[in-house]
């Protein structure tokens, strides 16, 4: 089969990555079981990261980037998948080390993919998308550590208008969860409010790391951004609190003691949504489903074309982007 399609194609010279949009064909796509006809893809931070050949995350070139993405099975050499199903895609360092969601066609592993749970459509689920699955993997982390709605005090969500930190503020809320959001700007406040946030914080009253304990303030934390936030929070966690640690917006660094850990039996706890399991993978999009409102996920999702990419991914590294970036991956 040869058909041909759209792509968003990477290269380096010298260390430079160069983006551009080139015409491929089926024969030009890495080995796969599946071969899928992607409909929609979105721009995590990661994959704005990638687009300007940040953090060594792309080894080998020439690529196509998009580290999640939506479609329908074209043919399949696994019995699990017939053309026609359609599917999703997050993690496995698809979009990394192997061909993303950022060209029409995508040729992939049967194992990393997910049926397209019920009660979501393609745009849907993407718009949840990577992001949005890792915010439901650092509240199920939270639940794990015996984290309940019906305890008291506040659950913080740091980088709170961001992809990650809008689709966690909303979880939590739908579940009866106290939530306080924080963030750098100013003009999120009501979007916030309006996913759910109780009280809203400014992002610069995270940042004191002088002293190693500060007032109980937070019953857990989903902390997107890391350094000085991260360790400023695990000073003001309640005794026993815990943090799922989701990401490095703010950096990779954590100037932090271990006396938050052993005064207060704090818990800090590393989400990865790139290897998660199966099992774990399809229980977190089922609570997606339920759990998700979808007006307040249309509310923080933004759609844009796969041709207007670029200048976006330059955006989300500056912080600029609010909720999720959905991309049309058949508009290129
Ligand atoms: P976004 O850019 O959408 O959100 C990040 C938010 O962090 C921004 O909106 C901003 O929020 C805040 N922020 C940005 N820069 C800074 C800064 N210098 N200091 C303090 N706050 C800052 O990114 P995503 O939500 O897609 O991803 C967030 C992080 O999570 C990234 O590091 C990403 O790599 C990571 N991630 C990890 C995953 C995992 O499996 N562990 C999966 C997905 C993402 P505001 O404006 O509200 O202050």
């Amino acid at each position: 089969m040869s058909e041909a399609f759209r792509a968003l194609v990477l290269d380096q010279t010298d260390k430079n990555v160069s983006a551009e949009f080139k015409n491929l064909t089926i024969d030009d796509l890495p080995d796969g079981e599946v071969l899928v006809k992607v409909r929609w893809s979105t721009l995590n931070y990661k994959d704005g990261m990638i687009l300007n050949g940040q953090g060594r995350l792309v080894r080998n070139y020439p690529h196509v980037p998009g580290v999640d993405f939506a479609g329908e099975v074209v043919s399949s050499t696994d019995t699990r998948y017939k053309p026609g199903d359609e599917v999703i895609l997050t993690g496995w360092r698809v979009g990394e080390s192997h061909w993303g969601g950022y060209g029409q066609f995508a040729s992939v592993k049967a194992d990393w993919l997910v049926p397209l749970p019920g009660g979501l459509d393609a745009s849907q689920a993407m718009a949840i998308g990577t992001a949005g699955f890792t915010a439901m993997l650092a509240v199920m982390a939270l639940e794990n550590q015996g984290v309940s709605a019906d305890q008291d005090g506040e659950v913080l969500v740091t980088g709170a208008a961001g992809g990650v930190g809008s689709v966690a503020v909303s979880i939590l809320s739908s579940l009866g969860y106290r939530v306080a959001a924080s963030t750098g700007r100013a003009e999120t406040h009501q979007y916030l409010r309006d996913l759910g946030a109780n009280t809203i914080i400014d992002r610069n009253d995270l940042t004191d790391t002088s002293k190693p304990l500060l007032t109980e303030r937070w019953l857990g934390a989903i902390d997107s951004v890391g350094s000085t936030t991260l360790a400023h929070v695990l000073s003001e966690m309640k005794y026993n609190g815990v943090v799922a640690a989701c990401g490095l917006a703010g950096g990779p660094d954590l100037p932090a003691t271990v006396i938050p850990f052993l005064l207060r039996g704090v818990r800090l706890i590393g989400i990865d949504s790139v290897m998660c399991p199966y099992e774990t993978r399809l229980a977190a999009w089922q609570r997606l489903t339920c759990e998700l409102p979808k007006d307040q996920l249309e509310a923080a999702t933004t759609k844009i074309a796969l041709s207007d990419i670029l200048p976006w991914g330059e955006k989300i590294l500056k912080g600029q982007v609010k909720g999720r970036l959905l991309v049309d991956v058949q508009d290129c």
